[in-house]
Order: C-alpha cells, then structure tokens, then sequence
C-alpha cells in the first residue's frame, strides 16, 4: 500500500486550500482507515474554510464530511465493521454515547461529539481515519459517488423535515434550492408532502420543479412569504430553511402557517430578527436542526437505495476543489459537486510535494475543550499544540 496521500488542507481561514502529500495515517485501537471513494462538497465546508462561525476548527485541517470509501485497516479490538466494507465518514464523526443526550438519541448535540472535516480530518483526502461506531453503514445497492451527498445533505433535510412535523397532504416550503434543498425536495415529495420552493436563482427553481417541486418562487422578486400564503392558503405547516442567507430565515418565518414549524438548517455567520408578535399570536415553532443521529442516517440512505432520492452530481477531481469551493460560494454549483477519487492517484501529479514535517510551520491553535488530533494527525504531535 502507498505511504503517502493527497489531501486539500485549510492551512489559513479565508485563503485558497493547499493540496499536500501526507502521509497516510493508521488507525490505533478502535479506530477504522477509510480509503476515499468519493466525497461531496457542503456548503459548511465553505463557512470552515472561511472561519465563519464562533467555534472554529484547529489550523491545519482537512475539511469534507460527505466521504464514502472502503475500510482498508482496522485497529484493534474494532468488530462492527470489517475491511472490504463500504462506509461514510459523516460530519457526526463520534459522540461520547453515555451522556443523557446520547442516552436519548440526541448524539447530535453531545458536549463531546467531534464533527469530520471540521474537528477530525475529513475527506478531502485520499484516506481518512473514522470511529467505526459513528461511520455510515452504505447499502450494497447505493454507488459511493451516489451516496456521498446523502451523508450530510440527504439526512440533514430528512431530519429536518421530520422535525417539521409536517404530516402527508401538507405543504412544506424548501428556502434554498441548492445541495441540501435538491434533496430536502425530493424527500420531502416521498413523505407525502406538497412542496414549495424558494430559491433566488431561476435555474435552481426550474430545477426544482424537475425533481418534484408542486410550487416554487423566486425570493429575490417581491415577497416570497405573502406569494406562499396566497397559495397555499395561509403559508407552509412545515418550513426548512437551507438557504446561507439571512434574509431567507426572516422570510421563512414569515411562510410559517398558524401553528406550524420553522426548521433552520442553514448556518450564514450571524442573527436575524424575530417578528415577536407574529411568531407568539401565531403560535409559531422555531426551531434548529443539526444533521441527524445514526438512525436516521439509516433511513435517509433507503430512500436513496430505494431510489426515491437521487442526488444530482457533478464530478470533480480533488485537484479542482479551490474552484469548486469558488462557484459553491457565488452560487455557480447546480446541485452537488462529488470530488470523485482515482484509484491510481497519477491525476494528482501536479499537486505540490511536500514532506509531512516540514508542511505546517507556523501557529497552530487549539481552544478549551477542543480536540487537538486533526492537527497533531497532519504532523504536529498534541503537545506542540497552544491554546487560545
Ligand atoms: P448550497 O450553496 O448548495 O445551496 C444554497 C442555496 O440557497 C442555493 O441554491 C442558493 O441559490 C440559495 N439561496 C441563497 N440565498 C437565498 C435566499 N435569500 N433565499 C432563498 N434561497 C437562497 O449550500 P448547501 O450545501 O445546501 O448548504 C446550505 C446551508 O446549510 C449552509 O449554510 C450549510 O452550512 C448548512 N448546513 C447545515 C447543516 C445542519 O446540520 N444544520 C448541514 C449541512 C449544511
Ligand atoms: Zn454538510
Ligand atoms: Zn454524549
């Protein structure tokens, strides 16, 4: 087996990833080596590579958690999975499974859940390391690159519109069209639902309409929540907010029907303003939702095996993650891109060669409570660690 690997690092928030050759990390006891097959790009990755949100992750990092490939070593005392398995690297990349919020199936919100890509390497690399208890178990039927988006945008939506409550015959509106809502979509029209749309980009709409969408409106020309309560009769029981954009949370609020449910996902840095009297006349619920635990992984991933779920993808190298990252940011994906993995790594010859001691000189910064292995996995041994 190779020694080395590619991987696309955010060496510095704001500034374009950095591909390096590193060497290839193995896993200790109870721990799983992932070889990548295919990993989507989320629009959290994004805001990672930017710095955008209050807790940050430790410089340097690999972001990506939409990562499928094959377990190529196991650590020891590991017996859920087995090499050969084909498995997903998720944004839950591990939770402590004893506090009261694992207990209760909560793992999501666990105080000491670590997130892929973020504060363990992800998948922007040719091998990630994963806790076999948290990685997602792919069905035979599901092709790697098919299942790739599935893992953070198909159970983020799933979850999402379940805690909606919606129920079949009702309407839910879908605020962003892109990675996340092409799926939300779809999922939302298997569960028995009348979905609208909301997007601020023609091509996503009519997009969306392909795939299922009963309704959709374009929030960029008059008011999207007074064109969805003239249509459906008093607006949406159910809302998911996908859209990064601020604006859109205020809308999706405003689509909210008497006694429905306003779901964000979405995660723009910053706050937006509640309309108290409207939200507490209307009994209106406000609430978060933050991927979904192993369970629902599961289930998002039938549906697609089942293929009621499809995501729409376009294939990338690794090497163009720098210009993918570029148009996800000005809105230039059409659904989801895939980087897609060669299983000879003779494309990435251009990438630059760098000795795996020598790549991250410089401040490496780990906060109170954080987890100081992605960095010490790329070189830096825990206690070169600082805090901040
Ligand atoms: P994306 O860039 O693929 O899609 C965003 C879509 O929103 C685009 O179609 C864009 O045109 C549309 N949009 C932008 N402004 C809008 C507006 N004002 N009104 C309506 N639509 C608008 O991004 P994505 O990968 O789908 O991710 C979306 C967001 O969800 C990101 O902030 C991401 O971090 C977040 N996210 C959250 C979770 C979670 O667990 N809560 C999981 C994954 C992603
Ligand atoms: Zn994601
Ligand atoms: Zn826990």
């Amino acid at each position: 087996m190779a020694t080395t690997m590619h991987a696309a690092v955010v060496e510095q928030f704001g500034k374009p990833l950095v591909l390096r050759e590193l060497d290839i990390p193995s896993p200790g006891p109870g721990q799983i080596l992932v070889k990548t097959e295919a990993c989507g790009v989320c629009h959290t990755d994004l805001h990672a590579a930017h710095g955008d949100w209050p807790l940050k992750p430790i410089l340097p990092f690999i972001p990506g958690h939409e990562a499928i490939g094959l377990v190529v070593a196991v650590g020891s005392g590991v017996t859920i999975v087995k090499k050969g398995d084909r498995v997903g690297v998720p944004w839950l990349y591990s939770a402590c499974g004893h506090c009261e919020y694992c207990l209760t199936g909560w793992e999501t919100v666990c105080a000491h859940a670590q997130f892929g890509g973020y504060t363990k390497n992800g998948g922007f690399a040719e091998y990630i390391l994963a806790d076999p208890n948290y990685v997602a178990h792919v069905p035979a039927d599901l092709a790697a690159r098919d299942a790739a988006a599935i893992i953070c945008a198909g159970i983020t939506t799933y979850k999402g519109i379940k805690e909606t409550a919606a129920k079949p015959g009702e309407w839910i509106a879908i605020s962003g069209a892109g990675g996340l809502g092409h799926l939300g979509i779809q999922y939302a029209k298997a569960m028995g639902l009348h979905v609208c749309a909301i997007d601020i980009d023609d091509g996503k709409l009519a997009h969306a309409k392909r795939i299922g969408a009963d309704l959709v409106i374009n929030a960029s020309t008059g008011d999207p929540a007074a064109a969805l309560k003239k249509e459906t009769g008093g607006g949406a029981h159910g809302v998911l907010i996908t859209a990064p954009s601020l604006t859109a949370f205020k809308q999706g609020v405003g689509m909210t029907r008497k006694r429905g449910t306003c779901v964000l996902v979405g995660l723009p840095p910053g706050e937006f303003p509640v309309p108290l009297f409207d939200v507490v006349a209307n009994c209106i619920t406000i609430r978060g939702s933050f991927v979904g635990t192993r369970q629902d992984m599961a289930e998002a991933l039938a549906f697609a095996a089942e293929g009621k779920v499809r995501a729409d993808i376009e294939l990338q190298p690794l090497s163009a993650i720098n210009q993918v990252l570029d148009r996800l940011e000005h809105g230039d994906v059409a659904s989801r891109v895939v980087l897609e993995f060669a299983s000879d790594s003779s494309e990435m010859t251009a990438v630059e060669h760098t000795a795996v001691t020598a790549a991250f000189p410089g401040n490496v910064t780990a906060g109170p409570g954080r987890d100081a292995s992605a960095a010490a996995q790329l070189g830096y041994p825990d206690q070169a660690l600082g805090t901040v």
